[in-house]
């Protein structure tokens, strides 16, 4: 377990432009087909294939049919997701393990998360006591012994 923080590095803010242009795409078509009444048309699939290739969207010279849009849109969409994924970049600040911890009177034993550093400097495996604490079960003080680490 650990702390992961995502670095942004540049080219986020293009692929996250993509994204979003392709989703305004997607949606654009999906509304140009609602108001062609594809969904509410008794025969769906012939109504949506002939509003993707007759219907045109778009402003002069620029007008293409919403197949095109339809293409465009998925492409930027998947592009700017995969850039976005490819650049994150994940950073492990803290590296943490949950230790069992036990009081050496009473036996009681509980969880704890503690850092791998800590761990290192105090000289675990070899010493396994932490330092000097009041037992919440017993009331005694004890130094808890680490029983086992798991990641
Ligand atoms: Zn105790």
């Amino acid at each position: 377990m650990g702390i992961t923080i995502l670095k942004k590095k540049p080219g986020y803010t293009i692929a996250l432009a993509l994204c979003i242009i392709g989703a305004l795409m997607l949606l654009a078509v999906i509304w140009t087909m609602w108001n062609d009444g594809v969904f509410s048309s008794p025969d769906v699939p012939s109504a949506l294939s002939t509003s993707l290739f007759n219907t045109t969207l778009g402003i002069e010279p620029l007008k293409l049919s919403l197949i095109y849009y339809l293409i465009l849109g998925f492409v930027l969409l998947i592009g700017g997701v995969a850039i976005l994924v490819g650049r994150r970049e994940r950073v492990t600040v803290v590296e943490e393990v949950s230790a069992l911890l036990e009081c050496p009177f009473c036996k009681n034993q509980w969880r704890e998360s503690l850092s791998k550093a800590h761990l290192k400097s105090m000289g675990y495996p070899k010493v396994r006591t932490l330092s000097r604490r009041k037992c919440t079960q017993c009331a005694k003080f004890m130094r808890p012994k680490i029983a086992s680490t798991e990641k």
